[in-house]
């Protein structure tokens, strides 16, 4: 009998926790480190929002247990931001408000999943996803895209690697890690495959406000209203307000998915931190001039780094269209020398870059593509172009 479950013993830690706390260990023990790993608006949280939070620590209401599946305020602004952003009509009962988008992920897929159903999972793709597939019983499906094609999974992958045991698509546009963005055609091809095939769709549409030029958001459930007793829209306020240690997210789905999610949530965590709801529920309810705000410098950053690693020799990078994320090949760099060693993976190098560099990036072995890694443009513009010209520049050395 082994002292660690093998369910929970097998869970891989997150890579991209991991580079951003080696990052900050080096900077405290006094190194220069640029860190491209976190996945976080580098913006305060509104003013509003946290004098929401500040005025529900003095209710005596919010000292309290509230219902587990979120305060009914919030639920019912949920419902109209849905209606609002999605374009798709659901009432508060098909709501559940949970500890942060990431535990939404883990409930639609322990509520839909028994042992060995598969879920096809767009590689490259963001790294909890797989491990929270396997620890609700499921079996995570890689269907492989690459920057020739955006990133953009297409029908005939899907159809390619769909078996009998398929219950699942899980997907995410824009997306964390490549910022790439489905058309509003594509996610309706998407959407009837998924309707006619009978697989759920868990769409996870996190990043739904921050997509740039002409590109435009298009939810799955609104291109595809048939897919209303299948479909299950996780999303949450850690990127739109800048609200990453809030812990607040959602999930809006089928009343029967969402009252079993809410079963589940009742036993592991109850409700969510009543004084993080309020601050949610002026998110939710207010105006949307941070996000605004904060795309134009996003906008801004994703057009100097696209600009920088295409200057860069041996990165090959698509222009992103969403999200605050590059996400290059560098695979014309490895087996080169660099600096007396030679790295054969993209994991070897982005541990090359971060010590020689002192440049933090992602290797794409956590999204499940070896051979690229992931820049995140949510960091000062300064700081931005001082890290790219440093990895530029070592990145010239390779011979
Ligand atoms: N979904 C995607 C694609 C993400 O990138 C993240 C965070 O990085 C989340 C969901 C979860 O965000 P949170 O749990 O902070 O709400």
């Amino acid at each position: 009998m082994s002292r660690i479950s093998h369910r929970i013993g097998g869970i891989a830690p997150s890579a991209t926790l991991a580079v951003d706390a080696t990052a900050k260990a080096m900077r405290a023990a006094g190194r220069d480190v640029i860190g491209f790993g976190a996945g976080e608006p580098d913006f305060p949280t509104p003013d509003h929002i946290v004098a929401a939070a500040e005025k529900a620590c003095r209710e005596p209401r919010m000292h309290r247990y509230s219902p587990a599946a979120g305060l009914p305020e919030l639920k019912q602004a949920i419902a109209e931001k849905t209606a609002r952003d999605s374009g798709v009509i659901v009432s508060p009962s098909q709501v559940l408000v949970t500890n942060g988008g990431k535990q939404a992920v883990y409930a639609a897929f322990a509520t839909l999943l028994d042992p060995g159903d598969e879920v096809l999972l767009p590689a490259p793709y963001w790294t909890t996803y797989p491990e929270s597939i396997r620890l609700a019983g499921g079996v995570p499906v890689d269907v492989v895209t690459g920057p020739e094609a955006g990133y953009r999974v297409t029908v005939e992958q899907l159809e390619a690697a769909r078996t009998p045991r398929t219950k699942v698509l899980l997907f995410n546009s824009p997306s964390n890690p490549t910022g790439a963005v489905h058309t509003p055609e594509e996610v309706r091809a998407i959407g009837r495959w998924a309707e006619q095939a009978g697989i759920w769709v868990i769409s996870d549409e996190i990043y739904e406000h921050l997509v740039y030029g002409e590109t435009r958001f298009a939810s799955v459930l609104a291109e595809v209203p048939e897919l209303a007793e299948r479909c299950i829209i996780v999303n949450g306020v850690a990127k739109t307000y800048a609200m990453t240690g809030w812990r607040v997210g959602w999930l809006v789905g089928p009343a029967d998915a969402v009252a079993a999610a809410t079963n589940l949530q009742s036993h592991a965590t109850s409700n969510v931190s009543n004084v993080a709801q309020a601050a949610a529920l002026a998110a939710v309810a207010g105006p949307l001039d941070a996000v605004a705000t904060m795309r134009t410098a996003f906008d801004r950053r994703r057009q100097t780094m696209h600009r920088l690693l295409s200057q860069t020799p041996g990165i090959r990078c698509p222009l992103p269209d969403g999200a605050f994320y590059c996400y290059p090949s560098v695979r014309d760099v490895l087996g080169r020398t660099l600096r007396g060693r030679i790295p054969t993976t993209s994991a070897d190098l982005c541990q090359l870059i971060l010590e020689e560099a002192g440049v933090a990036i992602v290797p794409g072995e956590a999204f499940g593509t070896p051979g690229f890694a992931r820049l995140s443009y949510a960091l000062s513009d300064d700081d931005l172009v001082k890290g790219v010209s440093r990895l530029s520049a070592l990145l010239a050395e390779a011979a």
